[in-house]
């Protein structure tokens, strides 16, 4: 589908056509996107919100411009609940900064699950060391699935916030966020998404989720890479101070006191990425011009015919294999005498044929430690690969099998 739209993938690897299957990491970028980032820099580069000459007012224009396209693509009720960020990194630091000066004092909790991203645990963490908060850890069940149960009980009268991820990025398993949310709000609990893998793949609506938070990242949506997104609640970051000081998100500044800008840009201290945003709007224009059924239909079919030619294969074990997934599948290969061939090893060999996966612990190693292994094989899809792309994939796979056992 698509393919001949993004350049990169007419490129050879090591002589080999590109069989790109580390979508979960960062997606190639299609014409459009390209275009836009040199339309930008040779038609109407100037600086944002500042200069009453006509470049700059219309660099203003295209980045709102933007704004209003991504509030549109996840149902935000008003772009100005849509901050601009670095990444998914960034928007949980600004969240954890933020919300921790504001809501947490000590002896308070904040809940996270087994499987997050490091940029899912390492800001709460930090947080809770300055604020002597505790961090509370939601398990998994043995099929790897969160454990929901566990989750209830967690929940105390000290906890203050909950971040969990919608999609795993290690197993991309789809958590059940509707229930994690609805029973955090029964509790009187704001959630955080960590949206970084659902986005992408799934239809997010954040007012029918009824999520207080939801991060996540261009670049793993055809975008560019630099540029995030924080949606909030308004209730929510009206009652947050910013996270950043510097131009932009003042509305006065004198040596006595600063006042704050209005929302968004109270969160979006000094020059924005006004070309990563312009760029961005044109690749969620490409997505929608696919259809995000379309996308999430044709991905869903990929990763089922991807989990299935892995699980018939000797020796290689799927995980969380016939859990619902979004987009990525986790594997490791065994040797007959039941010794595992290290993922590297493994990622080695496909690269030599031209098959670009992800090995090792994925930013995740709470998961991996629980895995109990030193890494795992990820292959994630997008919407320009192909069954064809799969059966290259497990080709290659089983030469490398060969090889190593
Ligand atoms: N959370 C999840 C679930 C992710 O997959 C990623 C990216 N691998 C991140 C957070 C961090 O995203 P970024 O590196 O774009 O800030």
């Amino acid at each position: 589908m698509r393919q001949s739209d993004f350049p990169i993938l007419t490129e050879q690897v090591n002589g080999r056509p590109l069989v790109y299957l580390d979508n979960a990491a960062t997606t190639q970028k299609p014409h459009a996107v390209l275009n836009a980032i040199v339309e930008a820099y040779s038609k109407w580069n100037a600086n944002v919100h500042r200069g009453v000459h006509h470049l700059s007012q219309v660099a203003t224009q295209k980045h709102e411009e933007a704004r209003k396209t991504v509030a549109a693509f996840i149902h935000a009720q008003s772009e100005e609940e849509i901050i601009f960020t670095k990444g998914t990194t960034d928007s949980i630091n600004m969240l954890a900064f933020s919300f921790g000066e504001a809501m947490l004092h000590e002896g308070d909790e904040i809940v996270i699950s087994q499987l997050e991203h490091h940029s899912n645990i390492v800001p709460w963490q930090m947080l809770c060391e300055r604020k002597k908060a505790v961090l509370k850890v939601i398990p998994l069940r043995d099929d790897l699935s969160l454990d929901i149960e566990a989750f209830k009980a967690l929940l105390s009268e000290r906890t203050r916030l909950v971040s969990v991820a919608h999609v795993s990025n290690l197993l991309g398993i789809v958590n059940p966020i509707e229930e994690i949310i609805a029973i955090a709000h029964e509790k009187g609990v704001p959630v955080c998404v960590d949206g970084a893998q659902s986005v992408p793949h799934l239809a997010v609506d954040v007012q029918q989720l009824d999520c207080d938070f939801l991060v996540f990242s261009a670049h793993k949506m055809y975008g560019p890479t630099g540029l995030g997104v924080l949606y909030g609640k308004k209730e929510w970051l009206n009652q947050l101070p910013p996270a950043e000081g510097g131009g932009e998100m003042i509305e006065h500044v004198r040596f006595e006191q600063t006042t704050y800008n209005v929302l968004p840009y109270k969160f979006e201290a000094g020059t924005p990425n006004f070309v990563g945003s312009y760029a961005f709007g044109k690749a969620i224009d490409y997505m929608e011009s696919v259809g995000l059924d379309t996308i999430a239909a044709h991905e869903h079919q990929l990763t089922l015919y991807l989990e299935a030619q892995l699980a018939a294969l000797p020796h290689v074990h799927v995980y969380a294999a016939g859990l619902r997934k979004a987009g990525a599948v986790s594997f490791n290969v065994y040797r007959e005498d039941g010794g595992l061939i290290h993922p590297f090893d493994v990622g080695v060999l496909l690269d030599r044929q031209g098959v670009a996966v992800r090995t090792g612990h994925h930013c995740a190693e709470p998961l991996i430690d629980h895995l109990q292994v030193p890494g795992t094989v990820r292959a994630s899809v997008a919407l320009y690969n192909t069954q064809e792309d799969i059966d290259t994939f497990i080709a290659a796979l089983k030469k490398a099998i060969m090889m190593l056992a």
